[in-house]
């Protein structure tokens, strides 16, 4: 079935606010799911309130946490995320990147163990549309690793996503590039599973190693690991925003050794915001950047049916304007586990509809 924005907004809005943060923060973190939603990823879309429920209730997750600036060195800013709501540390501290990136040209800034950061290209938007090019590196710890290394069999690492953005010319849209270095994000089999379906061919190996395209073996027991993008250079890829981000924030990697897990979706990301205009002239960037993409979208696409040359984004903006427009498609699954949660919060189908 179709929901609305405005329900969805309500939905994780009211619930947010019932369940202890500020006003501020619910629209900051409301505004990051429910367009992570109409950007066709659902996966860190509103259903996400009831895995955050399981971690508000046991303190793993600490509403109304800022992020607490721990180091500043000029073109350097590191924050501790102090296990806040990812979203809105991610936003405040991208909004002080970008500040201090518009002084010094360039800005590097980490953020180390907030909850989970959601959807990583909302930064990058965040960035492009101050007029910044960025690039997030991210790692995951606390959680059950979820991703086999190149060559393994059992999972090693989480998703660890990567972004780089760069912003729009009157003729093109922003550039965002945003992915998992998995084949595809652990919540994307959530959705799934939830509606019951396969994934149209294996992105996932079962608990002996061998490739499927079932997504409960990453649902139920016993676990199997989400295949790494790209062969032996998207697994390295993975490795890079493990260790970019892990160390360089401080936050630390995915090493058991070192750590002991409690379940929760903890991020790290290292960040290197840029201000063009300290690099190039911008009429001649935009200039560049348009005969560019013009270029690529004029190979010749052998299937006139099958998939468009698309910009890294655009993608994301065609579903947001059919989104707005006609409401955003969640299966009964979810929406009931999205239902539930707000009613444990006394959050009712009328606050939703109201
Ligand atoms: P995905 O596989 O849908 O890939 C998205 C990227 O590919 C976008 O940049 C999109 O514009 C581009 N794209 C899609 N189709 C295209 C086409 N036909 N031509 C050109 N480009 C195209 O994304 P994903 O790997 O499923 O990741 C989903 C989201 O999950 C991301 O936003 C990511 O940041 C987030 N994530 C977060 C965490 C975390 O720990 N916080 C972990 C993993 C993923």
């Amino acid at each position: 079935m179709r929901h609305s924005e405005h329900e969805l907004r309500n939905a994780a809005e009211k619930w947010l606010s019932a369940t202890g943060s500020n006003a501020y923060e619910a629209k900051v973190v409301a505004d990051h799911l429910v367009n992570a939603n109409l950007r066709g990823h659902d996966s860190h879309g509103v259903g996400m309130i009831a895995i955050y429920r399981d971690f508000i209730q046991d303190g793993r997750l600490k509403p109304n946490t800022a992020p607490r600036l721990l180091n500043d060195r000029g073109s350097i800013l590191q924050f501790a995320g102090d296990r806040g709501y990812g979203q809105r540390i991610g936003h405040d501290a991208t909004e002080q990147a970008i500040a201090r990136a518009k002084e010094t040209g360039l800005c590097l800034y980490t953020i180390a163990n907030s909850c989970h950061l959601g959807r990583i290209g909302t930064y990058g938007e965040q960035c492009a549309d101050a007029g910044m090019v960025s690039l997030h590196f991210v790692n995951v710890q606390h959680f059950q690793p979820l991703v086999a290394p190149w060559g393994g069999s059992d999972a090693r690492f989480g998703t660890n996503p990567f972004c780089c953005a760069i912003p729009a010319t009157e003729k093109n849209g922003r550039f965002i590039l945003d992915f998992a270095t998995s084949i595809v994000a652990m919540g994307k089999t959530r959705v799934a599973y939830l509606a019951k379906k396969r994934f149209p061919q294996p992105v996932m190996l079962d608990a002996k190693g061998q490739p499927t395209d079932d997504p409960k073996v990453m649902w139920e027991d016993p676990k199997g690991s989400l295949m790494p993008m790209g062969l032996y250079k998207g697994a390295g890829l993975c490795f890079a925003c493990e260790l970019l981000a892990g160390l360089l924030s401080t936050g630390g990697t995915n090493a058991p050794s070192l750590l002991e897990r409690d379940g929760t979706i903890v991020n790290n990301m290292t960040s290197i915001v840029i201000d063009p205009k300290a690099l190039c002239d911008l009429t001649w960037m935009k200039r560049e950047m348009d005969a560019m993409i013009e270029y690529v979208k004029a190979s010749p696409e052998p299937d006139p049916k099958g998939n468009p040359i698309l910009e890294p984004g655009e993608v994301e903006r065609e579903r947001t304007a059919e989104r707005t427009a006609n409401g955003v498609e969640i299966s009964d699954g979810e929406w009931a586990k999205i239902l539930e949660t707000c009613a444990l919060a006394g959050v009712t189908e009328a606050d939703i509809r109201a």
